[in-house]
């Protein structure tokens, strides 16, 4: 747990979301700021600051975080497919620095990386 972690106070039910999934190790709610019809986030109770963090003991959470995906993607209604995203440090993007998984899905979704 961290204190002033806006994820973690929101895993504590300190901060609203819009939840969608909760159990022992994990919660999962819609991002404020959407950048598809849905994209919520899979996030560790645990507060695990990015990959760049995790070892080998976060193997099995890291590993139930990603089978959960694809469940809670179709509950959403994203039975066609959704991406998922995780920033990771500074280096790759990463605003809020508590490990989370994106999911977005519905609408056009454009190949990732645009080659030219
Ligand atoms: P990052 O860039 O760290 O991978 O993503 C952080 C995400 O958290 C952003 O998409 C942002 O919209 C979302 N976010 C930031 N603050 C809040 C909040 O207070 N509530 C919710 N639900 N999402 C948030
Ligand atoms: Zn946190």
């Amino acid at each position: 747990m961290s204190e002033n972690c806006i994820f973690c106070k929101i895993a504590r039910g300190e901060i609203p979301s819009r939840k969608l999934y909760e159990d022992d190790e994990v919660i999962a709610f819609h991002d404020i700021n959407p950048v598809a019809p849905v994209h919520f986030m899979l996030v560790p109770k645990q507060h695990l600051v990015s990959l760049l963090e995790a070892d080998a003991s976060h193997a099995s959470l890291l590993g139930r975080m990603l089978v959960l995906a694809p469940q809670l993607a179709r509950e959403q209604g994203l039975e066609s497919g959704f991406r998922t995203v995780i920033n990771s440090g500074k280096g790759g993007g990463q605003e809020v620095f508590h490990l989370h998984i994106h999911v977005i899905g519905g609408g056009n979704i454009p190949p990732m990386v645009r080659r030219s």
